[in-house]
C-alpha cells in the first residue's frame, strides 16, 4: 500500500541541504545512520527508467557534491547509495529517492551489513530540532543559499 507523496511537497524544502535545477538532497527524517539523506528528483517519477538523461546526470553530480562533504562531517569512508522501487520492493512514497547511507567501520551494520535495509524500515524518526541541526550543518557546508 503506497502513502501520500511528500516530496512533491514543498515542506520537504525544510529538510533539504541542497538543490539543483532538478534534484533535491534532503536529510532523512528516519536516518538509520547519522548522515543518511535522500537524493530526490524534483519532477515526480516512481522509477528510475522514467528520468530524462539530464536528471539521471544530475543525480549523480549531486552525488558527487555531497558525498565527499558527508564523508567530513559523519566520519564517513564508505555508503550504501540504494534505491526501492515499485510497491513490492519495500517503497513506501511513491516518489523517486535514493537512499545514500554513509559507513564507516564501526558503524552498528558492520556485523551484518544487509541488516541496513532492515534498518531503513524500522528506524525512528528524529525530533524537528535534530532535523534542523542536521540541515544546517549540511546547508553551511555546502554553501546552501536558497
Ligand atoms: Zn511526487
Amino acid at each position: 500500500m503506497m502513502k501520500f507523496d511528500p516530496f512533491c511537497n514543498k515542506d520537504i524544502l525544510n529538510n533539504a541541504f541542497y538543490l539543483t535545477e532538478s534534484t533535491m538532497a534532503v536529510y532523512d527524517i528516519k536516518p538509520v545512520l547519522p548522515g543518511h539523506s535522500l537524493l530526490i528528483p524534483r519532477r515526480h517519477v516512481a522509477d528510475i527508467t522514467a528520468l530524462e538523461k539530464n536528471e539521471v546526470v544530475d543525480i549523480f553530480n549531486t552525488l558527487n557534491t555531497i558525498k565527499p562533504v558527508i564523508f567530513k562531517l559523519y566520519n564517513a569512508d564508505s555508503y550504501d547509495f540504494t534505491a526501492q522501487v515499485g510497491e513490492y520492493s519495500g517503497m513506501t512514497v511513491p516518489h523517486l529517492h535514493f537512499h545514500f547511507i554513509p559507513r564507516n567501520e564501526k558503524d552498528k551494520f558492520q556485523t551484518d551489513n544487509n541488516s541496513v535495509y532492515e534498518g531503513i524500515e524500522h528506524s525512528k524518526q528524529i525530533s524537528p530540532t535534530e532535523m534542523s541541526r542536521n540541515v544546517e550543518l549540511l546547508r553551511k557546508e555546502l554553501n546552501w543559499s536558497h
